[in-house]
């Protein structure tokens, strides 16, 4: 049984036997892990604490190439996410990134770059950033990482450069269109403002992103995820509820 250490985020854990959780960690050099955690259930479990979801832990674990669960030997909190407990809007998003993660990131696959995006986004909650504008960021880069978030400035049909300002989405191919390919019904017209939030949260880094995104660039980023997941996302049901804000999900 080799041993592990490394560090990840807890995404989600859930009651197993009596005094057990299964824990479901994205990892930093390995991705996805789901392991086992002894006696780790119950106020007094040292475990416990630090196994909070959105807790950035150091873990040590064994792997069972035969078996899918792997066995987790110690954890040390590194960052607690408990402070976001008392923002409904704060620990919503952080659950949306949660399920952002858990959706696209394989066990068996490195995710680095999902975990640096984990990392960023519940340091940002943590600092008290807008809920909403970490969640929409958190998917746009999700869909990225994914590989299917559209070039945002070629038609998918005959591949020539958009002019600058609003253009339109087909959501049945998930890519933008020129005039001339758009599609004759169901596409999505997305406005400059729109536009020029997805090029800024693609451009800049989360903590200079000063807004949620405008109606049409949310309505586009979940009909590119949802060609990806194929459902919707419970926790963004949550975090439109905490937060006032439209339907998502
Ligand atoms: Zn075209």
């Amino acid at each position: 049984m080799p041993a592990r250490a490394d560090e990840a985020f807890v995404l989600t854990r859930h009651a197993y036997r009596e005094r057990d959780l299964v824990v479901v960690l994205l990892t930093r050099a390995s991705g996805i892990v789901r392991v086992l955690a002894r006696r780790a259930r119950g106020i007094r479990a040292p475990l416990a604490a630090a196994l909070e979801p959105l807790s950035l832990v150091r873990v040590s674990y064994f792997e069972k190439p035969t078996r899918e669960l792997g066995n987790l030997d110690e954890a040390t909190a590194v960052r607690s996410a408990y402070p976001l407990a008392s923002s409904p809007p704060g620990w919503a998003a952080g659950q949306v990134v949660a399920e952002l993660a858990l959706t696209f990131c394989q066990p068996g696959q490195r995710a680095e770059a999902a975990f640096r995006l984990v990392d960023h986004c519940v340091e940002r909650l943590l600092a008290g950033g807008d809920p909403l504008t970490v969640a929409h960021y958190a998917e746009l880069w999700f869909v990225k990482l994914g590989g299917v978030f559209p070039e945002l400035d070629r038609c998918g049909v005959c591949g020539e450069a958009l002019p600058p300002g609003g253009r339109s989405f087909d959501p049945s191919d998930g890519t933008f269109t020129c005039a001339a390919h758009r599609p004759a019904r169901g596409s999505l017209r997305i406005g400059d403002a729109g536009v020029e939030w997805l090029r800024s949260a693609i451009r800049l880094p989360l903590e200079r992103l000063t807004a949620a995104p405008p109606e049409d660039a949310a309505t586009l980023l979940q009909s590119v995820r949802r060609r990806f997941t194929e459902r919707d996302l419970l926790s963004w049901r949550y975090l439109t509820q905490t937060t006032g804000s439209g339907e998502h999900g």
